[in-house]
């Protein structure tokens, strides 16, 4: 496996902002994956794995670690009976082909969901009322102490969270799935899909949502609406016109444009609602929101 030196991170997420990874490798087993943690720990460089990066802002500095991005028996796919056996780099778009060809259904929702099958147990991904933790039975999680399996509750999985921390990798994860014809089961996506047409960019760059929805009877998107900030652009990033959770890289985007509109938002919620809005993006450092005054 080939460790690469100073790839362009920008390139491997919806967002299209960043700078580059220190180092990066695409380990295509578990063996090669303990390989990769191995050399980073050797070197005393954090580790963090990136799926199809779209939830995902990468610091304008980059990232001082070892990037890894799953491929090969680590993205590969496999039906068995009511089982969907995947390797943790394989896209939800992929899954859900061979589900659908194999006649399971329950993996709908996730055509609504631009990711992999990690990055969907590592923050428990979801739409319209369902989410990982409700197929799941369990995933194989890799770190310093070897590789293990975990089931849902093990993974802390909650509203858009898990327990994991950077360094432990997804490397496979099972699901099981409920029979259900073919032509069910293209209903429910070409009906989730039509949902989401109308509601979303979905021709535009973005990172999905920007903040979690908080305990309030507006969701995020609503209530930063109400805010007066659809359309508001800072730099190269804007906030969607369609869907003010949205923050679309309009031109040539940094990620320090995105966190100025983040802490934007955050002031204006708190200001008008009393709410402290928190962010469902992940941050690949050094990036933080300074706190509300
Ligand atoms: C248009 C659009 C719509 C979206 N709609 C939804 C939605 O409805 N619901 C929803 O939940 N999300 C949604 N998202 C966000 C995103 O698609 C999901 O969070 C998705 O699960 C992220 O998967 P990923 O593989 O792209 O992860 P990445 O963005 O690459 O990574 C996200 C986090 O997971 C970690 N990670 C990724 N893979 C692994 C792994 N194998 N092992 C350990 N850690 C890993 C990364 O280090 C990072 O911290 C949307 C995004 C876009 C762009």
């Amino acid at each position: 496996m080939k460790i690469e030196e100073g790839v362009a991170l920008s390139r491997l997420t919806t967002l299209g902002a960043g700078g580059p990874g220190a180092a990066f490798a695409r380990p295509e087993s578990v063996e090669e994956l303990e390989q990769a943690l191995v050399w980073a720990r050797e070197r005393e460089l954090p580790v963090a794995t990136i799926g199809l990066g779209s939830n995902l802002l990468v610091a304008d500095q980059g990232f001082d670690g070892l990037v890894l991005k799953l491929g090969g028996g680590l993205a590969d796919v496999q039906v068995e009976g009511a089982r969907l056996l995947a390797g943790a780099g394989a896209t939800n778009a992929v899954c859900l082909h061979r589900v659908r060809a194999a006649g399971l259904g329950g993996f709908e929702f996730a055509c609504a969901i631009p990711g992999t099958v990690g990055g969907g147990v590592w923050m428990n991904a979801g739409a319209y009322g369902s989410d990982w933790a409700a197929i799941l039975d369990r995933a194989l999680i890799v770190d310093e102490q070897g590789p293990r399996w975990l089931t849902p509750a093990e993974l802390g999985l909650s509203y858009r969270h898990s327990e994991l921390r950077h360094g432990q990798v997804v490397a496979r994860a099972e699901f099981t799935l409920a029979p259900l014809p073919e032509e069910q089961i293209k209903a429910n996506v070409a009906r989730l899909q039509a949902l989401r047409k109308a509601a979303q960019p979905t021709n535009k760059r973005t990172f999905g949502s920007v903040f979690k929805n908080p305990e309030h009877e507006l969701g995020a998107g609503r209530m930063l609406e109400a805010c007066g900030l659809k359309g508001y652009r800072i730099g190269g990033a804007q906030i969607s016109p369609r869907h003010a959770n949205f923050i679309e890289n309009a031109d040539g985007a940094r990620a320090a444009d995105a966190v100025a509109l983040m802490v934007e938002a955050r002031r204006r919620a708190a200001e008008q609602f009393g709410v402290e809005l928190v962010h469902e993006v992940e941050f690949l450092s050094p990036l933080e929101l300074p706190p509300l005054q």
